[in-house]
Formats: structure tokens, sequence, C-alpha cells
């Protein structure tokens, strides 16, 4: 129900109008009267009034008056003005402050006066409810923290929310009025041009527009920032433009982030190096200048030897650091303008831009193994690590990124398979090798499981007697296609993948047995002797695994001999010291296999619980062809024999060789002149017969 106040001293009047309202449909409607204004502002602060009627003419107020007081305290309340014919002028100047209307006395039995009361009630009802819908929209757009700017039709700035007031650097009051291209400036991010404010072009066109990238915004105070917008038009009810709004929010911290994400896409995280991806890039971009210029590209694949070594027994930690260090020195071999990229693990690629000529290639190639020659120092550790080199050119060795990329691994291997550390130009049928060299690393994986793997062996004989002093087990792999594989065929491909681990474990516990085989039938007395690789050697599990066969296989561990390469015992002198002292405890007995071609000094050998050198069959080989290796093998023999170790001449092929090794008081020997290697049952009936003394003319 609603309350109406008639505030009036002419009681006909009130009483008029009390009746109308009483009787009137769409009532009913309390009615309360007072004569004076002072007791209606009381009643009005008390609440609950809806409507007030009033006459201006009051004992206590008079004329324009009275109205203003009543409007001060309650602005939200509609008021009408009771008025007489004369009192018209005074009425209007009463509703252009604030009133809602008038009466006109003479008519206020008519059934107009409750209907015009309910419009006016209805009305102000709407008035609050937009008036509050319109301060919730404030309230939004200022807690929003995106920036909205309003224009009117001529983009003349209207509305900024407290977002846009902060990055425009424009308080509301300065802005309003202005044109939306001084309020907020925008340039070409790229070509700083200045850029057409959206908002003018949603004007023009009438419709949205979309974001706009790349956009500047320039601050009041000159300061930027990067933006991304959008803009729409305004309509009014009738559907006509009548301004139109910007909403556009600061993306320079995600424009970083973005960057940072792209960076990271194409650069690896451990050396900075750009990745694969970019790489593959650069070369294709340098494809297109060199096939416009006519001119040479040169690609080098590069692979660390040995990485796997120093990663598994200094740690990954050490590892990480190395490689950084490589990449430092690799990217100070090159031209700024050429790009070193790391491909993963321990390969690295370098694109030579301005390659005019193969020797261009070379000669980078040389720089870095030279620079590679130098031991980095990590952890007060020096560390040297070498390196293998593939080159391919463009356009000789290829069209493309990838082809390039193939040949020059193709390459690498090669390098690889001559020695290490040195480079290799691409050649035609190297790409057959790396297939080949891929599949046999394929097939090793499942080797093991298929039991393709077999143990030869060979003798050690007396020199002076002919009597076969130890055997040692030579590794053999029956392959399905190939046929029998020699060692030099995938030990090197098992080292790569670490696979030879696992071969090497297998290869012990065959050769243990055997020797227990021949043992026990007391056809052997000498050691079995086994091939260790470095990486074995280097295997936490080494030592611990060795013990368990030995105890699963009852061999002693004196019957065992192992043999490890000179360079792999002289990398890691240290490590290499430690391991050896516990195998000796152990009992068994160590060799140095390649005795001669690992510079080792005698006092760095002397530190090693030694037993056996083997001197290296190449010396032996050349015994005949030039003199100074008759030097040589005398000096071997003379550092094995003041280390008070047994000498063992490997490669002994015919009696020359063998008339001269007696000669120096070489007392042992292997090769082809007693016996190649055998399968065990061969091997067992040459146990068994022997070899005749001194002749050693025939082989097995
Ligand atoms: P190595 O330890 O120096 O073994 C001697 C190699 O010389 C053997 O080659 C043997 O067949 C060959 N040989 C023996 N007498 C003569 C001769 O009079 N003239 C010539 N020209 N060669 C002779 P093989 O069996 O091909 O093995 C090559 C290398 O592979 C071995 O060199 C050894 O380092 C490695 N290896 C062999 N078996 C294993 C194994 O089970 N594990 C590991 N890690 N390496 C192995
Ligand atoms: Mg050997």
């Amino acid at each position: 129900m609603n309350r109406v106040l008639i505030v009036t001293s002419q009681s006909n009047d009130a009483k008029a109008l009390s009746e109308v309202l009483q009787d009137a449909s769409d009532g009913p409607y309390a009615i309360e009267s007072l004569t004076l204004l002072a007791p209606a502002l009381a009643r009005i602060d008390s609440g609950d009034i809806d409507v007030i009627l009033v006459d201006l003419s009051l004992p206590d107020s008079q004329g324009i008056a009275t109205f203003d007081q009543l409007f001060a305290v309650a602005p939200q309340i509609p008021i009408l003005i009771l008025s007489g014919t004369e009192e018209e002028e005074l009425a209007n100047l009463a509703v252009q402050r604030g009133a809602q209307g008038y009466l006109s006395k003479g008519y206020f039995e008519s059934y107009l006066v409750p209907q015009s009361l309910r419009n006016i009630i209805q009305r102000k009802a709407v008035e609050e409810s937009v008036f509050m819908e319109k301060a919730r929209a404030e309230i939004t757009l200022n807690s929003i923290s995106d920036a909205v700017i309003g224009t009117d039709m001529n983009g003349n700035v209207d509305y900024l929310n407290v977002a846009a007031e902060k990055m425009t650097g424009w308080p509301r009051e300065d802005a309003r009025g202005k044109p939306i291209s001084v309020v907020m400036q925008i340039i070409n991010g790229a070509t700083r041009e200045p850029r057409r404010n959206p908002i003018e072009l949603v004007l023009e066109q009438d419709q949205e527009m979309q974001l706009t990238a790349g956009t500047i915004l320039i601050r009041r105070d000159g300061r930027e920032c990067a933006i991304e917008d959008s803009a729409a038009p305004i309509h009014d009810a009738n559907g006509q433009l009548s301004g139109a709004v910007i909403v556009f929010h600061d993306i320079t911290d995600a424009q970083a982030t973005a960057l940072k994400m792209a960076y990271l896409a194409q650069h690896d995280f451990l050396t900075n190096l750009p990745n694969r991806v970019l790489l593959n890039d650069r070369i294709s971009q340098a494809i297109a200048v060199a096939e416009r210029r006519r001119s040479h590209l040169g690609v080098l694949f590069l692979d660390l030897d040995n990485f796997k070594l120093i990663n598994d027994s200094l740690g990954h930690s050490i590892g990480d650091r190395l490689l950084q260090s490589v990449a430092q020195r690799l990217t100070a071999c090159v031209r700024r303008s050429d790009t070193v990229s790391r491909q993963g693990g321990d390969e690295f690629v370098v694109l030579l831009t301005e390659d005019n000529f193969a020797e261009d290639a070379a000669l980078t190639a040389e720089k870095i193994l030279t620079a590679m020659a130098q031991s980095h120092v990590l952890d007060g550790q020096q560390l040297l690590v070498t390196t293998s080199i593939g080159i391919s050119t463009y356009p000789a060795d290829g069209l493309n990124a990838e082809t390039l990329i193939k040949h020059a691994d193709s390459a690498m291997y090669q390098a690889k398979e001559r020695g290490r550390n040195n480079y290799q130009f691409f050649a035609s049928n190297m790409s057959n090798q790396a297939v080949a060299r891929q599949t046999i690393e394929t097939e090793l994986r499942v080797a093991l499981e298929r039991h393709e793997f077999v143990l030869h062996y060979q003798p050690k004989v007396n020199l002076a007697s002919g009597a076969i002093t130890g055997t040692e087990a030579l590794l053999r792999w029956n392959h399905l296609q190939l046929g029998q594989l020699q060692p030099s065929r995938f030990v090197s491909i098992a080292e790569d993948c670490g696979l030879i681990v696992e071969i090497g474990r297998w290869v012990l516990h065959e050769a243990c047995k055997q020797a227990c085989l021949w043992r026990d039938s007391e056809l052997l007395c000498g050691p079995m002797a086994v091939n260790v690789s470095a990486l074995e050697f280097r295997d936490k599990g080494f030592v611990a695994g060795l013990e368990a066969i030995l105890a699963q296989t009852g061999l002693p561990a004196s019957a065992l001999q192992l043999e490890l390469s000179e360079s792999a015992l002289m990398r890691e002198a240290q490590f290499s010291s430690q391991v050896l002292q516990q195998l000796h405890s152990l009992g068994v007995l160590l060799a140095v296999d390649e005795f001669g071609t690992g510079y080792s000094s005698l006092t760095q050998l002397a530190q090693f619980p030694l037993d056996v050198l083997k001197i290296d069959q190449s010396f032996v080989q050349k015994l005949d062809a030039q003199d100074d290796n008759r030097v040589i093998v005398s000096a071997l023999i003379a550092m094995g024999s003041s280390l008070k170790l047994r000498l063992v001449a490997e490669g002994v092929e015919n009696p020359a060789q063998l008339a001269f090794l007696k000669g120096q008081r070489c007392e042992e020997g292997q090769g082809f002149l007693f016996s190649p290697p055998l399968a065990a049952e061969r091997m067992s009936a040459l146990l068994v017969r022997g070899i005749r003394p001194l002749t050693f003319s025939g082989r097995e």
C-alpha cells in the first residue's frame, strides 16, 4: 500500500484529495494529512512516505522555499505541487528543481488524480532501479582490470573506468570531452607510425573491430606499454549509433612470457645454444641465400668421444658442465654469422654460412679439434674430451637441411671408426655404412636374448717351451644374416649405446664357466683372460657383479685375468687405481692390453697393481719391416721387466718375429703362429694335444 502525505492548510483541498484517493480503483492509499511544514519534515524523516502532495503556501513556509526544504530532506520521494491557477509559474519553478509535477486546484475530485499519482510513483521506482543499475555497472567497470573508454558519436571521450585512467594517465575529468586520439595515443610497435584509433573506425563503419596486433599505447607521461584492444559501437534505444566503447589491456608481461616461451622452444636449456628446431630453420634460410648467390655451405656434425664414460663415472652435473664448456669453445671457434647448435646428448652441429671452399670447413674442423685438445678444468679436475667430426657441404652432399645433417652424421661415424679425434668429409657410400651401423645397434639389443653370442678362445704360449700358459676369451656374434661378426664390427657400437655392460657380464660368466670345465678335466692350469672395456670397468656394479660370477661358477679369482686397454686405464688414473686395488685384493690377475699405444709413463704404471703387460700386435707385426719397431719392442719389454710384470707379445704371426721376441727374453706370446682363436670344442682338442715345442709351425 502506498502512503501519501498531504501537506496543506486548506482543509477543503485535503478532504477532497483524501476522498478521491480512497475511492480510487487502483488503491487503496494510506493517507496522512498535515497543515504545517515543520511536522511534515519530521514525518518524512521518520520514513515510509511514497509520495508528497504539497501546497507551497503554508503558515510556516511560503513559496519555493517550501519545496526546497522538502526536496532537501527527501530527494528520492516524488513531490507533487498543489497549485492554484495563479501559482502556475511557481509550480513550474518547483518542477525545474526536481518536483515531479503539479495538480491544479479545482480538479482534485477528478479520477485523473490517483492515476497521475500512480504514474509518478512508478516512474520514480523505474528511475531508482536505473540508477542502481548504473551504479552497479560503474562499480563493475571500475573493478575489472581491463581499461574501458566510452565516447560519444563524435569520438569525444565521455567515460573512463579506473583502469583506463591508470593506463592512459588521464583522469576522467581531464579526459571528458577530449577526442579519443588525444586520450588514447597509439602507435604500431614495429614501425612506430601512429595508428588510427579503432574507435574512429568503429564510428565510421558502425561495426565491431577485432584485435589489432602489435599496438603500443603511449601514456600521457610518454611511457609506453603493449596493448591488445577491441572496440564496439553503442546504439541507442532506436538502434541509432550513439557512441563507441573500447576495451584494452596491458600485454607487456604476457608478451615477455610469449617471447621467453618462443626462445625456450628454440634453444637448448643447458647450453643456451640453438636447438634442432632453430638449426633446421637456419640451414633452410642459409640454403635459400646460398642458392641465390650460388655459394656453398658447410655442416659439421660433432660427437664427443667417450662422453658417456665421463658422464657415468663422474656424475651428470660434471657431464653437464663439460657440455657447457664444450659449447663455449665451439662458439669461439666460428664466426658470429655461423650457428653452433646442440642436437641433444653430446652431439653438436655447426652451420658454416660463408663456406666457399671445402678447405674452409676443414680449417674450422681442425680449429675445433685443436681447441678441444685442451683439457677442461671443472671442480679442480682436468678433463679431456676429444671429438669426432663429420662434414657435409651444400650443394654437393645434399639440398636440404635434413639430408645435410644426415650425411654429416654418417661422416662423423666414419671419423669415429677411423680412431676418433679426427674429421671426415661425407662420401656417398657412407650413408649405407651409417644405416648398417644403426641396424647393428638395433639388432645388438636382442642378440643376448637370442643367444647369438659365442666365445672363441686363443691360447697363450710359453715362447721357449711351447706350453699353453692360458687362454683369452674373444667374443663372436653369430648374426642371422651377416654370419659370424668379429668384435671390431660391433664392440664400439655396443660401447656407444651402453649395451657393452650387459654383454660384458655375459662374457665373464661364460668364460668363467668354461674355465671351470677345463680346470675340472685338468686341461688348463693357466688363467682365463677376459677383455673388459673401459665402460664396463667404470660401471658402479662391476666389482660386485664379478664377485657374484666367481661365486656362481666356483672359479678361483686367481684363475681369472682381466685385460684392460692402456688408454682406458690412463684416462682417469685415480679412479682406475681404486677399482684395480679392489680387483687385486680379490685375487684377480690384471693385464694391460694394447700396451705401447696409450703413452703411459712408468711412474703411472707403477702405481697400479698390475700382473701382465700385453705388447700391442701393431709393434710385433711390423718387427720385420722397420728397425724402429725393434727398438720400441725392446723398450717395452725392458719397461715390463723393470716393473716385474709378465710380458705377453700379441699378434705373433711368423718365426722371425718369434725369434726376435725370444732373443729379447719375452716369455710369452699369442698369435696365429701358434693358433687362431677357436670355438670351445676345438680349443679343448688343442688343449689335449698341445702345441709342438719350438717348431710352432702348424696352425691348428
Ligand atoms: P685384443 O684383446 O687385443 O685381442 C686380440 C685380437 O687379435 C683378437 O681379435 C685376435 O683374434 C687377434 N689376433 C690374435 N692373434 C693374431 C695374429 O697373429 N695376427 C692378427 N692380425 N691378429 C691376431 P678379435 O677377436 O677380433 O678381437 C679384437 C678386440 O676386440 C680384442 O683385442 C678386444 O679388445 C676386443 N674384444 C674381444 N672380445 C671382447 C669381449 O668379450 N669384450 C670386450 N669388451 N672386448 C672384446
Ligand atoms: Mg685382449
